[in-house]
């Protein structure tokens, strides 16, 4: 699996629509500072779901959106959209290529989609669960973030751990099933009480 392109609209200092191609080996986005090279990998981490401003570094959600220039009106909405080769099949999805996107408007709203199809944040962070590509995923390391895992609390550095060897999706469908699990015993006392009550 690798990644194909990004296409961004309306996103950030991205006005119009540009097509990121990449190809085999090393690609390099070279620029002066502030021409926005890292806006490049916030669209990523935004198509991936990213919902923290923080990490988007905005102060709002709607700040992704291109806020306009001296002389270019502000846009209405920002659109990421990014291609994966799913040729080997890492991704669990019967595509050869995935292609992941996402919409927000002024307005608040947002689509998610997976190859056109609309979909929800949940389907996302599914299907990139154990390939480090998701939002949290190791593939994107920002500026001061590789401080920041040296530094970080066992169970934070552990999270990484159980990304990279791939555990992460059972651990949340434990997760999952043991909720379920506790519910039904809590139904299962709310029947013994009516039966009792009845007898
Ligand atoms: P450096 O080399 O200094 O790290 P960079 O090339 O990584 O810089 P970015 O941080 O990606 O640059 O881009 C910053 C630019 O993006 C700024 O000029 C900022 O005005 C612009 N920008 C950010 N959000 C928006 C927005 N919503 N609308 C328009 N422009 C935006």
């Amino acid at each position: 699996m690798y990644l194909k392109s990004i296409e961004v609209q309306g996103f950030k200092s991205f006005a119009n629509k540009i097509v990121f191609d990449f190809h085999n080996g090393i690609t390099g986005i070279v620029g002066p500072n502030g021409s926005g090279k890292s806006n490049v990998a916030d669209a990523v981490r935004w198509v991936l779901g990213e919902q923290r401003v923080k990490q988007l570094r905005g102060g709002s959600m709607q700040d992704v959106i291109f806020a306009g220039t001296e002389n270019r009106r502000p846009l209405s909405y920002a659109y990421v959209a990014i291609t994966l080769d799913n040729g080997d099949h890492q991704l669990p999805i019967d595509y050869e290529e995935v292609t992941v996107s996402r919409r927000l408007y002024r307005s608040g709203e947002s689509e998610y989609l997976i190859n056109g199809a609309a979909c929800r944040l949940k389907d996302i962070n599914e299907l990139f669960y154990d390939t480090g590509i998701g939002k949290e995923g190791y593939s994107i390391i920002g500026q001061g973030q590789i401080d920041r895992i040296l530094s970080s609390r066992p169970e934070e550095s552990r999270e990484l751990f159980d990304e990279a060897t791939g555990i992460v999706k059972f651990k949340r469908r434990k997760n999952t099933a043991q909720k379920k699990l506790e519910d039904e015993k809590q139904n299962i006392l709310r029947i013994n009480d009516i039966l009792a009550e009845l007898e």
